[in-house]
């Protein structure tokens, strides 16, 4: 099956569906593995979430650490 799930690099800024309670849709990409880490852009708390939760949760990618 065909995925358009976009290609994730540590220290990407993505944007989810659903704004963390602090009001910031943004987060860095921390950790990548079987569970993605998260820094909040806005209030700077750290979460984890399962790859599949991730994926759904993916609105864009805003900003690549690779300067892309
Ligand atoms: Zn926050």
């Amino acid at each position: 099956m065909r995925t358009t799930i976009p290609r994730i690099d540590l220290g990407d800024i993505v944007r989810l569906r659903k704004p963390h309670p602090c009001g910031s849709f943004e987060w860095e990409v921390v950790r990548l593995g079987v569970d993605i880490g998260l820094v909040c852009n806005g209030c700077g708390r750290r979460v984890l979430l399962p790859r599949g939760k991730f994926n759904r949760r993916l609105k864009a990618v805003v900003k690549k650490a690779s300067g892309e």
